[in-house]
């Protein structure tokens, strides 16, 4: 599950570094969008300050690292695990606070994880907040949060920030790729998913892919005609039509601009938005987008969904005709 590929090699070296030198901090707020990579760069860490054989990297295999591998370190503890839980509790911060104080069974540096810690409530903070501000030695604390206000600034001003970049495209694409995803739709779903891998993966599982593709060809056949099977529909499927609209524009605008394939979301329907460009001047692509983007808006204002694909459908009609 935590391959060490998802680790950013930079970041895992600066923390490398402050064990080395010996001056690493007590708590950390591993900051960023992707939740796997800081994962992946928790458990990285953690091996690292309990290594028995120090500088043997990724794959090593002391015995220490091996149970941090598996999860089967009795000093490594995870709070926050059940993902479906809206908040993390105070019984949990309660536990930790028992263990903090107990002596290590084996390992070097105990380490403490919170996932998704922004789940933290307040009453759970601040029964976090003596700990951090006086921990005993041997202990290394860790929030996964996605920024810096994700907690309260009593915690955060207390900890050392470390940002965990998002993945690159050709990162994320390869990931997919190596667990079994077609190359066209990993391709598609790492740049649709802007460096995050989780939502890459969900696009997946939902099979947005095929289903972006069949939506593509219907409004390529009768634009009208596509939008009318939404007539009725939930205010969160308005949205993610209008949300697709807006990034097929968006790829009509951007190879208008260069007529560069490469800066495309949808690449794989590139001779697509190629022909469909070369009926179209710039100022009518870039007047629909700009629409599609103000519809966008006025959704997430809370404007009557049903008013908002009215519009849209005028605006379609208007742009196919030109
Ligand atoms: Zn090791």
């Amino acid at each position: 599950m935590f391959s060490p590929k998802l680790v950013d090699q930079e970041v895992l070296s600066q923390l490398h570094k402050q064990i080395e030198t010996k001056q690493w901090a007590t708590t950390y707020l591993f900051t960023g969008k992707e939740l796997v990579r800081k994962r992946a760069l928790a458990i990285a860490f953690a091996k690292a300050l309990n290594c028995e054989r120090a500088g043997s990297g990724a794959s090593c295999s002391c015995t220490s690292c091996k149970k941090i591998d598996a999860g089967t370190h009795p000093d490594i503890k995870w709070y926050g695990t059940d993902e479906e839980a809206n908040s993390i509790k105070i019984a949990e911060v309660r536990d930790f606070k028992n263990w903090l104080n107990l002596k290590s069974f084996e390992a070097k540096v105990k380490v403490f994880i919170f996932d998704q810690a922004e789940r933290l409530t307040s009453e759970a903070q601040n029964a976090l907040l003596k700990s951090i501000e006086e921990p005993p030695p041997g202990n290394v604390i860790i929030f996964l949060v996605p920024n810096l206000k994700s907690l309260f600034d009593t915690i955060s001003s207390r900890s050392v920030e470390i940002k965990v970049p998002p993945f690159e495209t050709k990162a994320i694409k390869s990931i997919l790729v190596q667990e079994g995803i077609e190359e066209k739709e990993a391709e598609f779903l790492a740049r649709a998913s802007q460096g995050e891998l989780s939502a890459a993966r969900k696009a997946h599982e939902a099979q947005w892919f095929r289903d972006k593709n069949l939506w593509i060809d219907a409004l390529e056949k009768d634009p009208v005609q596509f939008l009318e099977q939404f007539h009725g529909a939930t205010r969160g499927e308005i949205s993610k039509v209008i949300g697709f609209l807006v990034e097929w524009f968006r790829d009509l605008l951007v190879y208008q601009a260069g007529q560069d394939e490469e800066s495309l979301i949808h690449m794989d329907r590139a001779s697509l938005i190629e022909s469909i460009v070369a009926r179209h001047d710039f100022d009518s692509v870039m007047e629909a987008f700009d629409a599609l983007n103000q519809f966008k808006r006025s959704l997430e204002d809370y404007a009557n969904q049903k008013l908002v694909l009215t519009e849209t459908e005028v605006l379609l009609e208007r742009f196919f005709k030109l």
